[in-house]
């Protein structure tokens, strides 16, 4: 918080003391104790359940048997973001959902009926790794042909580490000031810290990556362009970095911002400006997903006066962990649910002033196969609020098909591939990750980058 000091305003608010770094991870002793607990299953579920293939079941048994460097192996070789996603996965809908420990009967001894931790497993390993500098991966013979990468997140990092190991010399075009997409510029420091992502992002230019940062691979320089000079296939991961709204115009509301926006701006060095358009001010947050979980964490942690989350469906129905709705609760935000906004209040100088909300109670399932919310007619109301955050979803930027203009992309501009492959329509050129999917987890964009690269070695021995 700003202080005076002889007519100086001094910030004593740094972003390390507000969001800390990210807790620390087992220690030796630690994760151990948890790889102890495995009951070994030969059928391993928990493998199945890992989009990447980072073969849980695979590395906890070498680590149960005190192969320490083989498990390390297991983890980078098959998945070059391992530590991330030890930390980042939701592993209670993935592998830990398939843990067999976790159903074993109540008379086993007190914590058997609980999942094997094994993202904290996988992180441990990882930085283990790291402490020792023990390094996991071996590089095949080089190989001529020259291969690009668009985007440095998850999809564009596994990809170019994966084509990197096989011999080919990968360059990563980056548009941003700094590699990493999401993890450096979306996910806050608390639950994932800008060492821990160097040292992961080390690993991938260790396998001797090169990343040329503010690069972008625009219309003027597309991905045609780029097999055009020389590079033998080109892999996009673009990710998805326009912010879906809620704004009825155009027309520029001061206070009102998208999560992309305002996460970005916490970690590209507009963090001090972001805090004196928060500090003491009432801040509400439309959304119920993990990312609206991080804008209210930050909020609430930068001096927001009040933070009040709004959302349209039920407390049940939110798609942010359970564990992340507790903690914002410990830390005082307010739940308005079943609730939807319908438009923004505003003074004359455009600056906002509240939100125009409706109340609704939830009907039938629709697609996503949760109740839908139906409006209760007659029940407007405002909530005088500051300060407004979206955080209602990601889409791809509408000039983005102009990057690749011959792929095909569908009506949202997400590149159309063939999921085996990640194929585009356009010989050469692959895609993965967000700009594929639409808004999905880091563990998806890896496999994504994994499936092309696979594809890209075949591509070019044909
Ligand atoms: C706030 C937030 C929190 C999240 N938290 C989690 C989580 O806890 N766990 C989880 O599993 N997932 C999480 N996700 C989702 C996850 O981060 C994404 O699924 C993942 O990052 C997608 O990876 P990607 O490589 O496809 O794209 P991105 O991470 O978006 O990376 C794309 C990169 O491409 C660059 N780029 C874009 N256009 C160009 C261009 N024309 N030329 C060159 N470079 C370009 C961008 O600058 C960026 O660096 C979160 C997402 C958000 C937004
Ligand atoms: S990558 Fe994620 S889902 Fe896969 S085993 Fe590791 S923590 Fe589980």
């Amino acid at each position: 918080m700003p202080v005076t000091y002889k007519g100086w305003r001094i910030w004593t608010v740094k972003y390390e003391d507000n969001f800390k770094t990210m807790p620390k991870g087992f220690g030796y002793a630690q994760a151990t104790a948890e790889v102890n607990r495995c009951l070994l299953c030969h059928d391993a579920p928990c493998s199945k359940e890992c989009p990447a293939d980072t073969k849980p079941a695979e590395f906890i048994r070498k680590f149960r048997l005190k192969n320490v460097t083989g498990a390390i192996r297991t983890i980078k070789e098959n998945n070059i973001l391992g530590g991330a996603c030890g930390v980042l996965c939701p592993t209670n809908r993935l592998c830990e959902k398939a843990c067999s420990a976790k159903f074993v009967s109540d008379d086993k001894p007190e914590g058997a009926d609980r999942p094997i931790q094994i993202g904290k497993i996988q992180r441990f390993l990882v930085e283990y790794a790291w402490q020792t500098g023990f390094i996991p991966i071996e590089k095949k013979d080089e190989k001529t042909e020259k291969i690009a990468v668009v985007g440095s997140g998850p999809g564009g990092l596994s990809c170019a580490a994966e084509l990197a190991k096989n011999g080919y010399p990968v360059t990563i075009f980056e548009s941003r000031p700094e590699p990493g997409g999401v993890l450096r510029y979306g996910v806050i420091s608390s639950r994932f810290d800008m060492d821990f992502l160097e040292r992961e992002i080390n690993d991938v230019t260790a396998l001797g990556v090169d990343i040329q940062c503010n690069s972008p691979i625009d219309k003027k320089a597309g991905a045609e362009k780029l097999l055009d000079d020389g590079y033998s296939a080109v892999f996009m991961a673009t990710g998805l970095w326009a912010a879906a709204s809620l704004k009825n115009n155009k027309n520029e509301i001061f206070g009102l911002y998208s999560s992309v926006d305002y996460l970005s701006a916490l970690r590209d060095g507009r963090f001090n400006e972001m805090v004196e358009n928060i500090e003491d001010k009432t801040v509400a947050v439309i959304g119920g997903g993990s990312v609206a979980m991080d804008c209210i964490q930050t909020a609430s942690k930068i001096g927001a006066k009040d933070v009040y989350l709004v959302y349209r469906r039920s407390y049940a129905q939110m798609p942010a962990e359970p564990e992340e709705r507790i903690e914002a609760m410990e830390d005082g935000v307010h739940f308005i649910l079943l609730n939807q906004l319908t438009d923004y209040v505003v003074n004359k100088d455009n600056q906002i002033e509240g939100v125009k909300l409706v109340r609704t109670r939830l009907g039938d399932s629709d697609e996503s196969g949760r109740r839908k919310p139906e409006i209760i007619s007659d029940s407007e109301w405002v909530l005088d609020a500051d300060v407004v955050i979206e955080a209602i979803g990601n889409t791809a930027l509408e000039n983005s098909p102009e990057w690749y203009p011959s792929v095909t992309v569908d009506e949202k501009n997400l590149i159309k591939v063939a999921p085996e492959t990640g194929k585009t329509n356009v010989d050469g050129i692959f895609a993965g990750g967000d700009a594929v999917r639409g808004p999905a987890l880091v563990v998806q964009a890896v496999q994504d980058g994994k499936t092309a690269a696979r594809a890209i070695v075949e591509y070019l021995k044909n």
